[in-house]
């Protein structure tokens, strides 16, 4: 009988090689925190609440696979911080689709999306295709920003009167 393997890496398949990298769910997780911006151990761990130990073991790991690079940004005491490189850049697709899938079969119902993506450019949530519908463009990972949807309780309504500078 056969045993289902650990791991896949002698699989001719990039699929069950890339899961090698990115496939435990605390490593998707927190890439998913980086494209929302967190930079600092400690922002991931209150937001994700995951042991201290899980989250250093992961993102070293991340860090080993290229996916995030470790940066000092502070001398005394060193302090570092996580940036996705380009590789981790470039799985900004898969986890906007995932999130799509989410949105559509898991969400269901919600009043709102949990994350919602606008075009840095002017603001409008981009579709399910990548795509600024107002402006007729694909979008990459750094035209977006990327909002936790209970953050924009005015996103739901044409943003009228909700920004503190309307007045200066
Ligand atoms: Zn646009």
């Amino acid at each position: 009988m056969k045993v289902l393997r650990k791991t896949y890496e002698d699989q001719n398949c990039s699929i069950a090689r890339a899961l090698e990298t990115i496939g435990e769910r605390w490593t998707l997780l927190i890439l998913r925190d980086a494209f929302l911006g967190t930079r600092r151990f400690d922002d991931f761990q209150k937001s994700l609440v995951i042991a201290r130990n899980v989250l250093t073991v992961r993102l070293k790991s991340l860090v080993d696979a290229g996916m995030l690079e470790r940066r000092r940004y502070q001398e005394r005491p060193e302090r570092y911080e996580y940036r996705l490189t380009q590789r981790g850049i470039d799985l900004w697709p898969v986890l906007f689709t995932l999130m799509k899938f989410g949105d559509k079969h898991v969400a269901e119902g919600d009043a709102m999306p949990p994350t919602l993506v606008t075009h840095r450019a002017c603001g409008t949530q981009i579709d399910d295709h990548m795509c600024c519908p107002a402006c007729g463009v694909q979008v990459g990972a750094h035209d977006v920003v990327a909002r936790r949807g209970e953050e924009l309780p005015a996103a739901a309504a044409p943003a009228a009167s909700a920004s503190p500078r309307a007045a200066a």
